[in-house]
């Protein structure tokens, strides 16, 4: 039977390519619950509401939201009211308010239903913050993929689309995040009791992908 698998960690741990790599080796569907928060961040630098005091304005304008998700065994393509935003999202900009709009409840709730419901049937790998502590408790498999920072650092600068920031500059902004995501007071970045720890600082990705496998089979 098919099952669920949850991984949460810090921002540039490898969550990502470790997620997509399992669900192709499963066959199944990979969620990037960042890039919901990332989609509606976007919308909310578009209209203007990053000045931070703005949290009931932003709900209202994520509750207008349509987002829609085209899942596929290769990865994930996210579209808002119709748009492929796919390419916007992985921008400085929306890295430095998006844990603002990330710690607004009502976005949170709205996002966290919608990511229930795509993982109702299983068979689905979701990688988050809050995906083993919130959004799918009763996750068969769950994984808290971790890294030094200046590792995490050297990563996004590696996948960065813009090269105007110095390694130095990206392990502040990582820390930030990290920081603000764990302090926050709803589902906040934390691993979840039964979570497996894996720090992949001197790991390689196909290792950490053998161990989750390894997970799923035990
Ligand atoms: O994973 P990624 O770095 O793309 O996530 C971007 C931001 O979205 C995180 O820093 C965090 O503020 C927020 N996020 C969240 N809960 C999740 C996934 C992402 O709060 N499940």
């Amino acid at each position: 039977p098919k099952i669920n698998i949850a991984i949460d960690g810090p921002a540039g741990a490898g969550k990502s390519t470790v997620a997509r790599l399992v669900a192709e080796k499963m066959g199944y569907i990979y969620v990037d619950t960042g890039a919901m928060y990332r989609a509606v961040t976007l919308k909310v630098i578009e209209a203007g509401l990053t000045d931070g005091n703005n949290p009931a304005s932003i709900a209202a304008l994520a509750h207008k939201l349509s987002l829609q998700l085209k899942l596929s065994p290769e990865g994930q393509r996210i579209s808002v009211n119709g748009e492929d935003v796919t390419e916007y999202i992985r921008t400085l900009e929306v890295n430095r308010h998006v844990s603002m709009v990330a710690r607004i409840e009502e976005v949170r709730s709205l996002l966290v239903l919608k990511q229930q419901q795509l993982a109702s049937a299983k068979g689905v790998v979701m990688d988050g913050r809050d995906i083993g502590t919130h959004v799918l408790p009763e996750a068969e498999v769950k994984v808290f993929l971790t890294a030094s920072a200046r590792k995490r650092a050297e990563r996004r600068f590696n996948e960065m689309d813009e090269d105007s920031m110095t390694l130095d500059e990206l392990e502040a902004d990582i820390e930030r995040r990290d920081r603000m995501d764990a302090e926050r007071e709803i589902s906040p970045l934390k691993q979840a009791v039964d979570a497996t720890l894996i720090d992949s600082t001197s790991l390689t990705i196909p290792q950490v992908v053998e161990y989750i496998i390894d997970l799923c089979q035990a």
